[in-house]
Order: structure tokens, then sequence, then C-alpha cells
């Protein structure tokens, strides 16, 4: 049998589809996530089922959003699962996660589709109100991203956004050989959990949007340079920013008080 078929699906590949096949890589991700009966839990992407079946042995209810029509269509239609299931057959882009939460704190979790993990995950984010914690399967290097620390390659806007959000724990590492067909490249789990309190809270999401693209976007400039058209100098030194240093040294803490003061002095 063809490598890309698995349990008579024909894995599609712009869905991002590696379906999960080694018992103790899904054993670890279910006991990570520790599903209990009442919970509100949402997985995206179920795709044939390898963590929706060992959830739904734990919850009584579990609602799951899918792209693929086949794929929905044979989760509904599944002898054990069905019955526990509510398929949303959705863009999980495009899907309002916050109609879910009447039913408690959701409990969001999915091996993503790696294509779109990243703009699916700055989605997710504008849900964090309402989200007690999730847990994703990444590509590993997203996972470094989501985990970095200022001064390092992978901060970037990714990291400030996700940990202006989330707590940020890297769980488990996953080889290719864990799925079929086999990515390309090495994955991990990370989970994230929403601050019930956020540390370092903007007046307006939108400027520290734009400082950290425009931060990041030009990599190699100083602070002074990057933000040259924003800020001067006199104003980032008050702000306790070194502006000879470059964005990524900045620390979320800095990122925020730069967005709080954009707001507070720009129309
Ligand atoms: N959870 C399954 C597993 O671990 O074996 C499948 C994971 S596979 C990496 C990604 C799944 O996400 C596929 O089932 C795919 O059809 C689905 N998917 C892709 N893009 C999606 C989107 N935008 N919204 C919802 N589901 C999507």
């Amino acid at each position: 049998m063809s490598d890309k078929v698995h349990q008579g699906h024909r894995a599609r590949k712009r869905f991002g589809q590696n379906f999960l096949n080694d018992p103790y890589v899904i054993d670890g991700i279910v006991a990570a996530i520790n599903p209990l009966s009442g919970e509100n839990l949402v997985e995206i992407g179920p795709g044939l089922g390898a963590l929706t079946e060992p959830v739904t042995e734990q919850v009584d209810h579990l609602n799951v959003v899918e792209l693929d029509r086949d794929l929905a269509a044979r989760l509904r239609s599944h002898p054990f699962m069905g019955p526990k299931l509510t398929v949303h057959e959705a863009d999980a882009m495009a899907f309002d996660f916050a109609e879910l939460a009447n039913q408690g704190p959701l409990r969001i979790f999915g091996n993503l589709p790696y294509n779109v993990s990243t703009p699916l995950m700055f989605h997710l984010f504008s849900f964090a109100d309402h989200v007690q914690d999730m847990h994703f399967m990444l590509q590993k290097e997203v996972v470094k991203r989501l985990a970095a620390g200022p001064g390092t390659k992978a901060y970037g806007r990714l990291t400030v956004m996700a940990q202006y959000y989330c707590k940020v724990v890297p769980v488990l590492e996953v080889p290719p050989s864990a799925f079929k067909p086999a990515p390309k490249v090495d994955s991990a789990v990370v989970r994230l959990v929403p601050h019930k309190t956020l540390p370092h809270p903007v007046t307006n999401l939108s400027w520290l949007e734009r400082v950290c693209r425009e931060g990041f976007n030009q990599r190699r400039k100083t602070i002074r340079n990057g933000f040259k058209s924003l800020v001067d100098v006199d104003t980032l030194t008050e702000l306790g920013i070194d502006p000879s240093l470059r964005p990524e040294n900045m620390t979320l803490a800095q990122f925020s008080s730069l967005a709080n003061w954009l707001d507070a002095n720009h129309s």
C-alpha cells in the first residue's frame, strides 16, 4: 500500500495531513492533555482520530473542527467516537471558538496542519479569554520560536505575541517516524496556558502588533533606526529601552511599554 494511504484514506498534502501512527507518542500527548470528564475539549484537525479516540474514552463529549469533508463524514459515522462528537466541518482559521465557550472554558488541542499553524495560532490567541489551555503538535522549529527568549535567533513576532497571551511550556519532541506519511521536519508538542491576568497588558493591541512587525521585519537594524519614524531616542531611553540594541533584544515588557507609549502619544 502506498505510504500516503493510511486506514483507507489518501493523505491530502494541501490539508497538511500527516497522521499520528505511534501509540507511545499518542499516549504521551493524551497524558499531557489529561482530559477529564465534564471538561470542554475541542480538537482541531482530528483527521482519522488518532488523538480523538483515546480522548473520547475519557470525556463525555468532544467538539472537533475538521476541514476535510471526507474525514468529517468518517468521524460522524464512527461507531464508537461518533456519538460523543460534535463535528464542525470548517476551517479552524475562520472558526468562532467563542461559540463553544458557553459549555465552559475551552481546552483546545490538535496535531495541527503545519502549513497553517502560525496564522492559526494568531487566530486562537484572539480567543485566549475563553481558553483554559491548548496542546499542539507543531513543527519543532515553531515550538522553539514560541518558547524563545530575547536575544536568540528563534525570538520573533510569534514569540512576543504568544508570550503576551500565554505561558509556553514545551512538552515532548516527536520524530518524523511517528507519522504516516512522515513529514520532512521534526515535531514537538507544546502546552500554551493563557495568563489569567496579562503580565504586560497593552492599551491597544494593534500598536503591539505594529511594533513587533516593524521590529522583526528589519532584525539587523538597531532599535533607534528600526523605530525612527515612530519614537525618538530620548523616549526610548526613558522607557528603559537601549536604542543601540536590536529589536530582538527587547523583552515583552519593553515591547508592551513602547506600544503603550505610542498609543498614548500618536493619533
Ligand atoms: N489529528 C490527526 C492525527 O494526529 O493523526 C490528523 C493531524 S493532520 C497533521 C492535520 C489535520 O488537520 C488533518 O485532518 C487536516 O484535514 C486538518 N486540517 C487541515 N487544515 C485545516 C483547517 N484549516 N481547519 C481544520 N482542520 C484542518
